[in-house]
């Protein structure tokens, strides 16, 4: 066998041959290191088993006794079941093995043992154990605390059969686990060593132990990737300058007396942020994140003022036609005092149209520009570009993106986006982004009431719609489905439109849903957008949809079906003009959810992103953890929000002493951070 290191291959460990290897390598594991950070997903011990006298038919449980008495019993069959009484403090238990009589050399009275398994009913309580654990001897103390790890398992090799091959394993292959860590500052952070964490993890002394254990992986997770996010954002701004803008007070100014009202001050907070950034010479890489009608347009305004009062261009890409000429309307009434002028740019206009505008920008006759993807295409250049605004960042590519800041000369970069999300969220996903955050409303505008109502309300809620619509006021159903399906019992779009156009005739129903097409889609929400509609049914389609400032009420169908931070943007459909709003919340059976209560109870988006990530968490666990963009395999979002700021502070330190990781003492560190990213490649090779 050759010297074992860490990147040895699996099947040159004693126990593991072909097959075996091949289950690991379905699991993820196919070097030594990888079956070392192959860990339980989670432990049994004292606190976690079942009393004895509590196991019931038809649970499936794990529990600790001492062996009273035991012994082969042949059913009438002929097979030979091995049999073995349990007790506790709480009772007795009997377990039996069916066919595996062998056991009755392995179990000795007296001893104390953990099983795990079904209980069925059988001449009274029985256990048919999956697996068993000899903890050891009942008066031997050493034995009574003792932990066992549960392992994630695959087909062909059970958790049991991990447990063992990793336990056997363990004390040869924990002395190759070098610490990426030094000492210092592990002592600095209060961190136990690698080594040590592996070994609390596998062979925990307490579950206390396993979690300490499990906190030092998840922070080297953690440190990982903010060493990355530091790096690269490090690179972006030193590695290409910007434009270093000087405030003119030339149109800034203009625009400032020429609004129609006073900015709110997390507007004008965010506006001071922003043009700090701008007249830095490094480039500007700000997100501002505020909930639907805060009020983003006018601040990202500010900023592309800024730039035009340096002779530069500025651009604004949306992510949807309507969204465009929603920005383009509301920007050239902004303007309109200061005798600017607005470009459009989209994907539907005339190629004639399209040529003459990018004419324009070329020559640097249109300054400033508002358009979807079409900005992106080749025939688009600027003369010169100097700020690129992107609203709803999410929805473009990395490519996309890209693609705009690539028509300029490093310009500076404003994104913004209605959907807050959770802090840990955002410094896993952004790092060190600079966040301009609005959460004030501008006042003058209605509030929105919500509402829950349940199905025996349902007449009165419908009757309301009618009376809205036939005023004038205009309202939108949202439905999660499009069509009725024999497989979910839930109410659909389509039909839900057919009914309404059929009951009420003096009332215009409209319908837009995914299946549309997108020309004929536009046209039903520009349609509501003139008036032309009173009641829009709707699938989630509309979530960023357009601002219609008299559409005063949402109706959300199914909202079981939602999760928190989808109810919470198809709210912020209404409550944008200056009338009050509602949105009703109509729930499919009589009892009202607790998640339902907690959103109606709020309209803070900060609020909601978290709550919205607890249940995703504990929903599906999985989720959650790639929710951020990034695949955790240990740390866990949100409990692990503490160790994120840990893990930022540790890479912070490391790269303040050491910007590339270049040092003896780091090397390792940064071996192991480019192996998880690749990308991390170059940027620590440049200084
Ligand atoms: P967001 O993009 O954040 O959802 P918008 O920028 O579209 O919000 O602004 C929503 C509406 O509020 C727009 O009609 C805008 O003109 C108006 N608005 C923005 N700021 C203020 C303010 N400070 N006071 C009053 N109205 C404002
Ligand atoms: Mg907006």
């Amino acid at each position: 066998m050759p010297q074992l290191r860490l990147d040895t291959p699996v099947q040159f460990l004693k126990g593991i041959g072909e097959k075996r290897a091949d289950a690991l390598a379905r699991l993820g594991i196919h070097s030594v290191h990888d079956l070392l950070h192959h860990l339980p997903h989670r432990y049994i011990d004292a606190s976690t088993v079942t009393p004895l006298a509590k196991a019931r038919v038809g649970d499936d449980v794990a529990c600790i006794g001492t062996v009273m008495s035991k012994g082969v019993l042949p059913t009438r069959k002929g097979l030979r079941v091995f049999h073995a009484v349990l007790r506790d403090e709480s009772g007795l238990l009997e377990c039996a093995w069916p066919g595996q009589a062998f056991l009755d050399r392995t179990f000795a009275v007296g001893q104390l043992v953990l099983v795990a398994g079904p209980i069925r009913f059988y001449h009274g309580r029985q256990m048919a154990p999956r697996e068993y654990v000899i903890l050891g001897d009942a008066d031997d103390p050493a034995s009574a605390g003792r932990v066992l790890p549960v392992y994630p398992a695959t087909e062909g090799l059970s958790h049991k059969q991990i447990r063992v091959l990793i336990d056997s394993h363990l004390d040869a292959l924990i002395p190759l686990v070098p610490d990426v860590l030094d000492p210092a500052l592990r002592e600095r952070f209060a961190l136990p060593s690698l080594a040590e964490a592996l070994r609390a993890v596998h062979r925990p002394s307490s579950v206390a132990a396993a979690e300490a254990g499990r906190r030092r992986l998840a922070i080297d997770e953690l440190l990982d990737l903010q060493l990355m996010l530091a790096r690269a954002r490090h690179v972006a701004r030193h590695g290409q300058r910007g434009t270093r803008f000087t405030v003119h007070k030339t149109h800034t100014t203009a625009l400032r007396e020429a609004l129609p009202w006073p900015l709110t001050n997390d507007q004008k907070k965010a506006i001071r942020e922003i043009f700090d950034d701008m007249t830095k010479a490094e480039r500007m890489h700000r997100l501002v994140m505020g909930d639907v009608g805060t009020g983003k347009t006018v601040v990202a305004l500010f900023a592309m003022l800024l730039a035009l009062e340096n002779d530069c261009q500025a651009a604004l890409m949306a992510p949807t036609e309507l969204l465009a000429e929603q920005h383009h309307r509301t920007l050239t009434t902004l303007l309109e005092p200061l005798g600017l002028v607005p470009e459009l740019l989209l994907g539907r206009l005339s190629a004639a149209e399209k040529k003459a505008a990018q004419a324009r920008l070329r020559s640097g006759e249109t300054t400033l520009v508002v358009g979807t993807h079409a900005l992106v295409q080749d025939a688009v250049a600027f003369k010169r570009l100097g700020l690129v605004v992107i609203d709803e960042q999410h929805r473009f590519g990395v490519e996309q993106r890209a693609a705009l800041m690539g028509k300029g000369e490093a310009p500076d970069v404003l994104l913004l986006t209605a959907t807050p999300i959770p802090r840990s969220l955002a410094l896993t996903r952004y790092g060190d982004l600079d966040a301009s955050l609005l959460r004030e409303r501008p006042p003058g505008r209605g509030s929105i009431r919500t509402a829950v109502r349940t199905p025996s309300q349902r007449r009165r809620v419908f009757e309301f719609l009618r009376q809205t619509a036939l005023e004038g006021g205009q309202v939108y159903i949202v439905l999660p489905v499009i069509e009725e399906s024999e497989k979910a019992d839930l109410r659909a779009a389509q039909t839900m439109a057919k009914t309404l156009e059929a009951k009420w005739p003096d009332v215009s129903v409209g319908l837009v849903h995914g299946k549309l097409k997108t020309p004929v889609r536009d046209q039903v929400m520009r349609d509501f957008r003139d008036g032309k509609i009173g009641v829009l049914v709707a699938t989630t389609v509309i979530e960023v949809g357009i601002d219609v400032a008299n559409a005063t009420v949402m109706v959300i169908e199914h909202p079981e079906r939602f999760g928190l931070a989808q109810l919470h943007q198809l709210r912020g459909r209404v409550g944008r003009g200056s009338k009050e709003s509602h949105c009703i919340i109509l729930t499919t059976g009589e009892d009202v959810p607790d998640r339902l209560r907690a959103f109606a109870a709020t309209d803070d988006g900060f609020k909601i992103a978290e709550l919205d990530l607890e249940e995703r968490r504990q929903g599906d666990l999985l989720g959650a953890r790639q929710s951020g963009g990034v695949d955790f395999k240990v740390a866990r979002f949100p409990d692990d929000t503490d160790l994120l700021t840990e893990a930022r502070a540790l890479a912070r330190t490391l790269l303040e002493a050491d910007p590339t990781l270049d040092q003896k003492a780091h090397r390792s560190l940064r071996d192991r951070v480019v192996t998880r990213y690749p990308k991390g490649e170059v940027l620590f090779r440049v200084g």
